[in-house]
């Protein structure tokens, strides 16, 4: 595949990212709850070197549990969220919105995070490796 295009609905924001995704994930926790808008948020990630953006969009910071800074990018215009990144790990990735890519059927979550909050509503997918919370990040390369 080596790499795909996404944007907000509109398509004021748009990015490339010339790379395949480095893990992709689903998080149950509250705030990517309603920062998705969705049930869950299922997240696509990729070294912020490889992620490049155009459009204007505008942020909303908030802090996680463990206090690190979460930034969460959305269109201003249009309202959908396209992207963001935590400062844990010196913010080298990026989280893409799985929404917001433009041919999402390569998408297919390993593992999901917080299943301590999934709704009941919510289906089980039996090939993901779960953690009720969130996972200690992988050592340093
Ligand atoms: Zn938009
Ligand atoms: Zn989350």
């Amino acid at each position: 595949m080596a790499g795909f295009t996404g944007g907000c609905l509109c398509g004021a924001v748009r990015y490339e990212v010339s790379v395949d995704p480095v893990r992709m994930a689903r998080c149950h926790c509250d705030d990517c709850r309603k920062g998705s808008g969705a049930t869950f948020a299922t997240n696509v990630f990729v070294p912020a070197e490889a992620f490049k953006v155009t459009g204007e969009f505008a942020t909303y910071e908030s802090k996680t549990d463990a206090g690190n800074t979460m930034t969460r990018a959305f269109c201003p215009k249009c309202g959908s969220p396209v992207f963001g990144y935590s400062s844990a790990g010196g913010g080298v990735m990026r989280a893409i919105r799985a929404g917001s890519i433009d041919d999402a059927s390569f998408v297919k979550p390993s593992i999901e995070v917080f299943t301590k909050r999934m709704l009941a509503c919510t289906v089980v997918d039996p090939s993901t490796q779960k953690f009720e919370e969130m996972p200690p990040p992988p050592p340093p390369r």
